[in-house]
C-alpha cells in the first residue's frame, strides 16, 4: 500500500486535488482509501456519537454509508495507517493534511520539504498533467516503512531513503524488508525488521508446528497464518 499526502493550507483546494487524483487511480484500476483530517466537524452536539464521547467512550465507531472511528485521545497517523490494513485491501492511500508526515506529498501552496514531490495548483491543472503527477506518484510514491534504521539499504536510516525515492534515485524495494516480507513480527505493536533468512526460520519453524496440529483440514482459501503471544511475565 502506497501513501501519498495531499498539504496546503485551509480553502487552498486540497479537497479538489485529492478528488482528482483519486478518479485517476481508480480509473487505472487501482483501490484508493483517504484518511482527512477533521478537526472538530465530527463533534456535533447533539448527535448520538456526540453523546457516547461525552459519556466518556474512548472509541465511538459510526457507520452507515460512511464510517468513521472517533477515538478520545485521537491516533498517530502511523497507528490509522496500520489500521486500515486490517479493514481493506488498498493499493493508495491518499492523505489530506498532516503536512509533518514523512509520504510522499503534494503541496497545493508554497510549502515544500524533503518528501514533497511536487508543487500543484489544483484549480488549473489541465488533464495531461495531471497524468503525469500521477505517473509519478505511481513511480515515487511508498509505504510505511519500519523506521528501524537499520541501515541495510545503505541509507543512513528510512527517511534518507524515503527522501532518496522522492528525488527519483531509488526504489522502495531497496529496503530488505519490503523485498521479501513474508513473516511479519510485532512486539508491542513496534514492527521487528527480519532478514529473509531469518523469515525462512520462523516461517518453517510455525508452518512445521501446524502440521502437527492438522490444520490443513481447515476449510479455507487464505493462507495466512496469525501468530499472537501474549508475553506477560518474560520479554
Ligand atoms: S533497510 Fe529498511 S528498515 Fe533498514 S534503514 Fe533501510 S529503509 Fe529502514
Amino acid at each position: 500500500m502506497k501513501i501519498i499526502s495531499v498539504v496546503g493550507t485551509k480553502d487552498t483546494g486540497k479537497t479538489v486535488l485529492v478528488t482528482k487524483i483519486i478518479e485517476k487511480l481508480v480509473k487505472r484500476g487501482f483501490e484508493v482509501g483517504t484518511i482527512k483530517h477533521v478537526g472538530h466537524e465530527l463533534d456535533v452536539e447533539g448527535k448520538d456519537t456526540w453523546k457516547h464521547k461525552e459519556a466518556g467512550a474512548s472509541m465511538v465507531v459510526g457507520t452507515n454509508h460512511e464510517t468513521f472511528f472517533h477515538l478520545k485521545d485521537g491516533l498517530q497517523l502511523d497507528h490509522i495507517l496500520e489500521l486500515t490494513k486490517y479493514l481493506k485491501k488498498l493499493d493508495y492511500i491518499i492523505i489530506e493534511g498532516f503536512k509533518t508526515s514523512h509520504y510522499a506529498k503534494i503541496s497545493v501552496t508554497d510549502f515544500e520539504d524533503s518528501y514533497t514531490l511536487k508543487k500543484v495548483d489544483p484549480f488549473n491543472i489541465n488533464d495531461d498533467k495531471l497524468e503525469s503527477l500521477v505517473d509519478m506518484i505511481e513511480e515515487r510514491a511508498y509505504g510505511m516503512f519500519s523506521q528501524m534504521n537499520c541501515r541495510d539499504c545503505g541509507f543512513k536510516g528510512c527517511d534518507d531513503l524515503a527522501q532518496s525515492i522522492i528525488r527519483g534515485e531509488t526504489k522502495e524495494d531497496e529496503c530488505h524488508m519490503k523485498r521479501e516480507k513474508n513473516v511479519e513480527l510485532k512486539v508491542g505493536g513496534i514492527e521487528i525488521p527480519m532478514n529473509p533468512f531469518v523469515q525462512k526460520f520462523v516461517k518453517n519453524t510455525v508452518v512445521g508446528m501446524l502440521k502437527a496440529l492438522k490444520t490443513s483440514q481447515i476449510e479455507t482459501t487464505d493462507k495466512t497464518i496469525e501468530l499472537m503471544i501474549k508475553n506477560d511475565d518474560n520479554r
